[in-house]
């Protein structure tokens, strides 16, 4: 007798049955886990799941409810919840429900981006839903376009593969604060090693870029950061607009983090310059609220685009192509693609500029309160006011040793997820703040366990 097959996701009854069971293992295993993170540290954690987890692959199934229930309880018991205040290392944002009910959606319908009959609707979403981003960042545009992509990490890398390809090669010029993706893109594109321009400030010194451009020859991509990694900070874009123009660099700008901030409207002065950029670097699963990933790579020019152009015959023949059916194959270096472009456009729609922005700003208020209670407390040194939603701080008094320990107790322990950042020459904790949930009460809790752990 042959097996019946498990239902499909098409099949939305069965899919709601065990959606239900998704949803009650969610919620138990956070109620198992009772905080932002498990206790008991890596050893713990790595016990849970083995012993749930038993034979990866048994050889007689155990069906879809236990499955589904075994392992989402265990993964969810496991987590660092990004939805939990006290948890805010990193650009780990806790995910809008609204956005995580449009992914699923995606999931089940599983259009694939890379030609027009596996994703007829879809393509046309994403195509509408990019050139409206595009137009944001490159308002005065008329050409601007953007792609999707997985993150930061992917657009760097493809803004770097852009300039190769306009120039035939090209230096890289960044800035010591820049993310670590620009020395890997340059590895693995066979480009020089990117020149760095030293930050000692947190950001990019218009006259250090000066010094280092007028060193530097040939064909130069000049990566500001809007948002760095560690501090939140943004590099002075309109400044380094000027000197790149007047040496005849180009501009790219790694607003990852910052990018959203255009949505603000009290905030959005702080982005002035962007749209000077060639191409910018924006991800929504930070200050965007979108489950991973939601990348975005905007260019201003959609010309430049011209060059990841792609044939495969069963995609997009020629043929194809002139009796009308869209090529989607050069948006992207990937091949099957997910449609991460619904769970935006449903965010956008849903929640408006002004929703969106709203959020932006709760964020920044948030970072800004906390560096106020950091200022009052007398045990604690604030790095500097925030610029985005990034706070740092430590212990008066602490060494960087003491500083790394009061992290990992707090982690070992279960009880708080806090980053770690070097700048001024010490270690400094530091705080993320993308919860606009958090309320100031769950703020001075956070500061409440790191004086608690600074002297045991
Ligand atoms: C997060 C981040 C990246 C990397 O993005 P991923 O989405 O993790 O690939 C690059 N640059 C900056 C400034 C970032 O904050």
């Amino acid at each position: 007798m042959r097996a019946v097959p498990p239902p499909l996701a098409a099949d939305v009854f069965a899919l709601s049955r065990l959606l239900g069971s998704a949803l009650d293992a969610l919620n138990e295993g956070a109620q198992a886990r009772g905080g932002p993170l498990p206790a008991g540290g890596p050893e713990a954690v790595a016990r849970r799941v083995r012993e749930a987890l038993g034979e990866p692959l048994p050889e007689t199934g155990r069906g879809a409810e236990e499955a589904i229930r075994t392992l989402v309880r265990v993964l969810a018991e496991g987590a660092a919840d990004p939805a939990d205040p006290r948890c805010a290392a990193h650009l780990h944002t806790p995910p809008l429900a609204l956005a995580v009910a449009a992914d699923l959606a995606a999931s089940a319908l599983n259009p694939s981006m890379d030609s027009w009959d596996q994703a007829p609707a879809a393509s046309v979403l994403e195509a509408e839903v990019t050139a409206a981003l595009a137009a944001e960042v490159f308002p005065a545009a008329r050409a601007a376009d953007a792609l999707v992509t997985t993150g930061g990490t992917e657009s760097n890398q493809l803004a770097l593969l852009l300039a190769r390809e306009r120039h035939g090669g090209v230096t890289t010029v960044v800035g010591a604060n820049a993310h670590h993706s620009f020395r890997r893109a340059a590895w693995l594109l066979g480009l020089p090693e990117p020149v760095v321009v030293p930050t000692p400030s947190g950001t990019i010194d218009p006259e250090a870029l000066q010094d280092v451009l007028a060193r530097t020859e040939g064909p130069v991509l000049v990566a500001a950061t809007a948002g760095t990694t560690d501090e939140g900070l943004i590099d002075p874009l309109p400044e380094l607009a000027d000197v790149c123009a007047g040496v005849g660099a180009e501009l790219h700008v790694d607003a990852a983090y910052g990018g959203p901030v255009l949505f603000s409207r009290t905030h959005r002065r702080l982005l002035d310059g962007l749209d000077r950029a060639r191409t910018v670097t924006v991800d929504l699963h930070k200050l965007g609220w979108q489950p991973a990933a939601a990348g975005l790579l905007a260019v201003r020019d959609t010309a430049d685009l011209a060059v990841l152009g792609h044939t495969a015959d069963y995609l997009n023949a020629d043929d194809d192509t002139e009796a009308g059916l869209p090529d989607l194959l050069g948006r992207s270096l990937r091949t099957t693609r997910r449609p991460d472009v619904l769970k935006t456009a449903v965010t956008l729609r849903a929640l408006g500029r002004t929703g969106l922005g709203a959020l932006v700003d709760r964020c920044a208020d948030l970072a800004q309160e906390l560096a106020d209670l950091v200022e009052k407390a007398p045990g604690l040194d604030l790095k500097g006011r925030p610029t985005l939603t990034t706070v740092l701080f430590r212990p008066t008094g602490a060494d960087d040793e003491t500083v790394a320990a009061i992290r990992r107790t707090l982690l070992a322990e279960g009880r708080a997820v806090l980053g770690r950042a070097a700048a001024d020459g010490r270690l400094w904790l530091k705080a993320t703040l993308l919860n606009p949930h958090t309320t100031p009460g769950d703020l001075a809790d956070i500061l409440t366990l790191v004086e608690g752990s600074t002297h045991r």
